[in-house]
């Protein structure tokens, strides 16, 4: 049985009460018109039908030569990039690539919550570990870690897939080079592929680099890597994305999206082609993310809910277990319910990306919105 998603839930009860939606992950700011202007020009040059199943060239090599300049690692166009209908197309079909019935599958909870009945769907076997919750003196969540004492128990011979996710949802967490260099010797003796989810690639800040897998040698060859459009041009709802892999996974990869969904609208792909030969746009992103994260932040600072660290997304987490408000005491779901109903702005609880929920008093706020949207849902959550 699959249940509707929690962002779906979250964005109608928003509009239900006409409550400032940062729950559900997406920009309410435009794109830029350049990027409508390419598509635009796009489909009255009659790029209206079919593509090539795998994409257009031009949108594939702009992506090789992308990932080629930021982290090293040359893609082969033609046999280890496709272009998706956005990441959770992408990810459902790399699952259904590689995971036959029974196959493990290891997640890192939270996670994502299309992960899990993706492998459902192939007839896997989820094997689920969870971040490790540090609290601070006021026993309140500070931080996370990655459970590498649970990876190193659970990553065995039978282990088919590993799914990792950085810049990750929802916690805002980044891996380090370290932490890549740990899974490859967690890996090393093992057949093990990964799918890494970096679909908030662009949105690494104060600084850091985005430790894509593509920078790892030992890893890229045993990986598919997971990008979107959509979050990094501020356009969720073209659904464009891509994925990249060695050419003996994609080959597999293509025999499943074929079926699925055949290809993805050409003029986007024409329009983003275009628009991502122009790397201002995504060099820009961090920065630009940055100020709004750090905007929200130092107003949130005047609540009594607890920051925790965003080191990457447009996601900021925040333990309410000590606002002054009996609500302090509720799970999750249901705070997220009166913060939306009473308050007036919607969030997405932190247990819904776990399968048995997990109660640790965390919420998401999605920072991806207009300096004066932000604004006014600081003022109604500043009296918590
Ligand atoms: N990825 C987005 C989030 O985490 C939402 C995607 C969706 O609505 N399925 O909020």
């Amino acid at each position: 049985m699959v249940g509707t998603t929690v962002f779906t839930v979250m964005s109608a009860l928003a509009v239900q009460h006409k409550a400032i939606n940062l729950g559900q992950g997406f920009p309410d700011f435009p794109c830029d018109r350049d990027l409508i202007a390419y598509v635009n020009q796009a489909m009255l040059d009659d790029h209206n039908q079919y593509p090539p199943m795998i994409g257009i060239p031009e949108l594939r090599n702009s992506i090789c030569d992308k990932i080629q300049r930021l982290y090293g690692y040359e893609y082969d166009a033609d046999s280890e990039i496709t272009i998706t209908a956005g990441g959770t197309q992408g990810i459902l079909t790399a699952v259904m690539s590689c995971v036959s019935p029974g196959d493990e599958v290891v997640i890192i909870e939270p996670a994502y919550d299309s992960y899990r009945p993706s492998i459902d769907l192939a007839g896997g076997k989820v094997i689920a570990v969870s971040l490790k919750a540090i609290r601070d003196e006021r026993n309140q969540v500070s931080s996370y870690e990655i459970p590498w004492d649970q990876l190193e128990k659970v990553i065995s011979s039978k282990t088919r897939l590993i799914m990792i996710n950085t810049p990750h949802n929802p916690t805002g967490m980044v891996w380090q080079r370290s932490d890549l260099d740990k899974l490859a010797t967690l890996v090393k003796n093992t057949n093990a592929l990964i799918l890494s989810d970096e679909v908030y690639e662009h949105m690494v800040y104060d600084g850091a680099l985005h430790e894509s897998i593509a920078r790892h040698p030992e890893l890229v060859n045993r990986s598919f890597l997971i990008s979107s459009f959509g979050k990094t041009y501020h356009v969720t709802g073209w659904k464009v994305g891509y994925v990249a892999a060695p050419a003996a996974l994609m080959k597999e990869f293509r025999k499943v999206h074929q079926f699925n969904v055949f290809t993805v609208n050409t003029p986007m792909q024409y329009g983003l082609a275009k628009y991502l030969d122009q790397s201002q746009h995504y060099l820009n992103l961090p920065n630009f993310y940055q100020t709004k994260r750090d905007f929200f932040k130092s107003g949130l600072e005047k609540t009594g809910f607890k920051l925790l660290p965003t080191s990457g997304t447009y996601f900021q987490c925040v333990d309410y277990t000590k606002i002054e408000s009996p609500q302090s005491k509720l799970n999750e779901a249901d705070f997220c319910t009166w913060l939306t109903t009473e308050i007036g702005v919607a969030a997405i609880p932190v247990s819904a990306f776990y399968y048995s929920p997990v109660e640790s008093g965390v919420v998401r706020f999605c920072f991806a919105k207009k300096e004066q949207t932000l604004t006014d849902a600081l003022q109604r959550l500043e009296r918590l």
